[in-house]
């Protein structure tokens, strides 16, 4: 693969992005530390969460958790209630594992190639921690990365993970300033977050506007190519809200996102009545008799391609009457590993007047629930050996 740049235009490159990223880069907290442990933690957040809420949660994480060995140490539910809010818990639980690993061997990893080993820690993250925390002279390509030397290059089939990704990753592997790789890193990054955005780049204020082909071609945005849209789909569903003596009935969630718990919830053919389909549901799988109280609302929620609409209905279940599932005090809930869905779920639930105040008799045949406000509909067999 031939070079992108020559050497010379590689250190003008370097020099002018670094000069830019100490007058202009972001003042992050995690920037002003060298501990690993804290980076890491820094890295694992940014993952999936914006930058403004990790400046929010990152300082307590640390404080209730100060050095990884105190995280080896803790109890996964202490992770679990203090990543509360953050999403993809599956983060915390990585992240607690690969402290308890590192805790037990006593190999505290030093170079990007270590840090990979870890649960958790993909190419972007290892390279981030190791150039950060250790100097080690290794490109981090995030999303913002790649677009900003996509656009340099003017080279559009970088998402592709053909020759196009082949050569931008090799392009950031040039012109990484390996005296200063974490600055560098960051540096980059910061380019992409606040100059070279996904719409509108402001190249006017852009140290290697005369450097880059994309911006010459007066049309940056058109690099790197964007995958075509999928056209999204509307799903609908029927969910069960089953509450008993402030608790809720939770089960492991099939539809939204995986090992996380949810209430559970059933699809919807075309013009299935909600209650009759969750009761039938609720028969073959969380078992034994369940009355449908009433319909207490809707929902909207949106998974990638998918729109899902979504009646919530209330049950009438108690805790030894459920199989393939948990009861939860509403209060503990928060610890729990959750998505989105439940979490609006809990908000509609807490509204008053979310719940019908009586359990009046069944609803006229034929009537939506949704239509229809309270009804009842009882299973027509009893589940037995559940
Ligand atoms: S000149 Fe424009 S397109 Fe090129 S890197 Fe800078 S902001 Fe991005």
């Amino acid at each position: 693969m031939t070079a992108p740049f020559s050497e010379e235009t590689a250190a003008v490159i370097r020099r002018d992005l670094l000069n830019w990223y100490h007058q202009y880069g972001r003042d992050l907290p995690w920037r002003h530390t060298r501990d690993p442990y804290a980076i890491w933690v820094s890295e694992i957040m940014l993952q999936q969460t914006t930058v403004a809420v990790v400046k929010t949660r990152w300082q307590s994480f640390l404080e209730r958790f100060p050095t990884l060995e105190s995280l080896a140490h803790a109890p996964l539910e202490d992770v679990m209630a203090e990543w509360s809010g953050l999403g993809y818990y599956s983060r915390a639980r990585h992240l607690k594992k690969a402290a308890e690993i590192i805790t037990e061997t006593g190999e505290k990893p030093a170079t990007r190639e270590e840090w990979r080993k870890l649960p958790g820690i993909g190419p972007y993250t290892s390279a981030a921690i190791s150039s950060i925390a250790h100097g080690e002279p290794v490109a981090a390509v995030d999303g913002n990365t790649l677009r900003a030397v996509s656009r340099l290059l003017a080279e559009k089939e970088a998402l592709k993970r053909g020759t196009g990704t082949a050569r931008v990753l090799s392009a950031a592997e040039t012109l990484l300033e390996r005296t200063a790789p974490g600055d560098h890193n960051q540096a980059m990054m910061d380019l992409g977050a606040l100059l070279c955005t996904p719409r509108n780049p402001a190249c006017n204020r852009c140290p290697l506007k005369p450097h880059c082909l994309g911006s010459a071609s007066g049309q940056p945005e058109d690099f790197p190519q964007l995958p075509p849209k999928t056209k999204s789909r509307t799903v609908h569903l029927a969910a069960a809200i089953c509450l008993h003596e402030g608790a809720i009935f939770l089960v492991d969630d099939t539809e939204f996102v995986s090992k996380h718990w949810s209430v559970p919830v059933v699809r919807l053919e075309s013009h299935a009545r909600p209650d009759l389909a969750l009761a039938a549901f609720w028969q073959t799988n969380h078992g034994k008799e369940a009355t449908v109280l009433g319909a207490t609302g809707s929902l909207s929620h949106a998974v990638l391609d998918r729109r899902y609409q979504i009646q919530l209905l209330l049950l009438d279940a108690k805790p030894e009457d459920t199989i393939n599932g948990s009861w939860f005090p509403l209060a503990r809930v928060s610890q729990l590993e959750r998505g989105g869905f439940l979490n609006k779920v809990l908000r509609h639930i807490s509204e008053p007047g979310s719940r019908p105040p009586a359990f009046p008799e069944a609803a006229e045949p034929g009537t939506h629930p949704s239509e229809a406000g309270p009804c009842r509909q009882r299973p027509r067999r009893r589940r037995t050996g559940g």
